[in-house]
């Protein structure tokens, strides 16, 4: 078997064991592959090993991808289709590519990325999924919204005719250790029971990366993000 059919079997063990000593079900914990700055071949074998969805974060790459995939004949026990989430920051002139190309966005911050997504998402698709970015551990140079920001916004969301809102969303500074992991990733879970209570909608908690997974579905994440682990090092431009 290549390399990355182990690389995905790791991660998806690495999920199985995690969610096991939560004592959670590993079936409650979608992984996400994140495939951005690897070539078409990497995502096409990740397909064939059986992963169906992959996040993107530049907006332009990720709509080539998408359109290479959607050309190439893949083989006929392929099941369920790609499922394809835009991940990456959002500027407002990059939306209507968004919304017209990928099924779930987790990176909305603002009203006007909101509006605009719903706004441009097209008739003939279901509505976007959206998950609420929220910046949890309070740094100037994340994007995200304040914790206190979220509810306001979420409210908007469920407002928006052509989206549906889905959860939360965090990318935590890193840390090292296992306790300092878990805190903002706490914090998401903590912020997202606050919102339920107030009558919000949520089934998703986007978190964990490939260095703080255990940590993140320790904390009842249900869609992990993971690329390093799966594809290996990203190239850098
Ligand atoms: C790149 C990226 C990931 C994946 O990070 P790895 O450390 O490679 O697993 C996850 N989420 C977001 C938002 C990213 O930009």
């Amino acid at each position: 078997m290549n390399k990355l059919f182990n690389q995905l079997q790791t991660v998806k063990h690495r999920i199985d064991q995690a969610a096991i000593k939560a004592g959670r079900s590993p079936e409650d914990i979608l992984l996400l592959a994140v495939s951005k700055t690897q070539p078409v071949e990497a995502i096409f074998e990740a397909i064939q090993a059986g992963q169906r969805d992959f996040g993107e974060n530049y907006v332009q790459e990720g709509v080539e991808k998408i359109r290479l995939l959607g050309e190439r004949p893949l083989s006929d026990n392929i099941g369920s289709p790609i499922t394809w989430h835009f991940i990456g920051p959002l500027q407002s002139n990059k939306t209507r590519m968004v919304a017209e190309n990928f099924q779930w966005v987790h990176t909305v911050d603002r009203l006007k990325i909101a509006q605009r997504l719903s706004e441009q998402r097209p008739e003939h698709l279901p509505p976007l999924q959206i998950c609420v970015q929220v910046n949890v551990s309070g740094e100037a140079s994340k994007s995200g919204c304040t914790p206190e920001e979220a509810l306001e916004l979420c409210r908007a969301i469920i407002g928006l005719p052509r989206l549906q809102l889905r959860g939360l969303m965090t990318i935590p500074a890193p840390a090292e250790d296992f306790t300092a992991q878990r805190e903002p990733l706490a914090q998401l879970r903590q912020l997202s029971g606050k919102l339920r209570s107030q009558g919000i909608a949520l089934d998703t908690l986007s978190m964990g990366m490939s260095h703080d997974l255990e940590a993140a579905v320790a904390e009842g994440s249900t869609l992990v993000r993971i690329g390093t682990a799966i594809f290996g090092a990203r190239q850098t431009s």
